[in-house]
């Protein structure tokens, strides 16, 4: 049913040690959104998408995909629940090849034409990379690194998306073509929930918007409506 929420965070906090890093935080993704989350340097975005994904234990609240309770499973288990994540950084296997980098991603799947038919329609949102399966990861680009990262993510066949600041040191050329990427993804079907410290482009692509600082949810809207806030102007958009 449409009303099922692909992703839904209600009341979630984490903690380092007696550090809070997440205070009691709502989100919601919505069937075929492109939501945003804007924060600073250290505000908590990379520990939120570590809770969701269940690299980080939260000590309240839960999170559910689909409607299901999924709060605290293993991050494999996650992945085979429809979740995955483009990590902050990338953490591509250099010595591996694009492929061999893609195929990790579909770890947990056991069909292996269907798996074969993601790598073709996931090879071909990047055909600038089509003919490098072979390279090492390492020796790609920043921007297309970031890109085997996308597609590795997406071999999983993932209903959820969460993408950690992908965009983060490209060149503005290259964060259009992410930019460009991410919405293609999008429209195929998978809900996307994009971290990012550039709300220049998270805000130009995403329907929805939040702003995290200091861990806690201080704004939340639509992310034209956001744009055009004077507040998220001065704070983020640097007008
Ligand atoms: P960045 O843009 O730097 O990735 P962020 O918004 O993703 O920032 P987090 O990485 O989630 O922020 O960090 C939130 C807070 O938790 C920060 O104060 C950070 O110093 C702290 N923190 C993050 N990871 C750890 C850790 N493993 N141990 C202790 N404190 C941590």
């Amino acid at each position: 049913s449409p009303s099922i929420l692909p992703l839904e965070v209600r009341g979630l906090s984490a903690r380092y040690g007696v550090v809070p890093a997440l205070r009691d935080v709502d989100l919601v993704l919505r069937s075929g959104e492109i939501v945003t989350l804007i924060g600073a340097n250290g505000a908590g975005k990379s520990t939120l998408i570590k809770a969701i994904c269940g690299l980080v234990r939260p000590t309240a609240g839960s999170v559910r995909l689909f409607g299901e309770e999924v709060t605290g499973l293993s991050p494999d288990r996650m992945v085979r629940k429809g979740l995955s994540v483009v990590p902050e950084g990338r953490r591509l296997f250099p010595e591996m090849t694009m492929l061999e980098n893609m195929e990790l991603g579909a770890f947990a799947r056991h069909d292996a034409a269907a798996v074969k038919r993601d790598l073709d329609r996931v090879i071909s949102l990047f055909p600038e990379l089509k003919d490098r399966l072979g390279t090492h990861a390492g020796t790609f680009s920043g921007g297309q690194q970031q890109m085997i990262a996308v597609a590795r993510a997406l071999m999983s066949a993932p209903r959820v998306l969460l993408l950690d600041e992908p965009t983060i040191g490209l060149a503005p050329a290259v964060v259009d073509r992410i930019a460009d990427i991410v919405t293609q993804i999008a429209h195929s079907g998978v809900n996307i929930l994009l971290v990012e410290q550039n709300a220049e482009t998270a805000l130009a692509i995403a329907d929805r918007a939040y702003i995290l600082e200091g861990g806690a949810i201080t704004a939340e809207d639509t992310a034209h409506a956001l744009a055009a806030s004077p507040d998220v102007q001065r704070a983020y958009l640097g007008i």
